[in-house]
């Protein structure tokens, strides 16, 4: 098994930045959890949504964990 490299680390609390907004208008989403899915809410209307690992990866833009950018 080769091992797997993510763009992204994404940690529980952090913040991530899609490229799309959602409807609401936020762009900026809470990570709940992380595992082979990725569980996060909206920051802007509180919705949940569980993304898998490859699409959020596509769908993001940034990450700032506990106010820090990551780059
Ligand atoms: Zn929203």
């Amino acid at each position: 098994m080769p091992n797997k490299f993510f763009l992204y680390k994404y940690q529980e609390g952090d913040i991530v930045t899609f490229k799309k907004p959602h409807p609401c208008g936020s762009s900026d989403w809470q990570v709940l959890s992380v595992g082979g899915e990725v569980k996060c809410k909206c920051m802007g209307c509180g919705r949940l949504q569980v993304l898998t690992r490859d699409k959020i990866e596509k769908a993001t833009k940034s990450v700032k964990s506990n106010g820090t950018e990551k780059g």
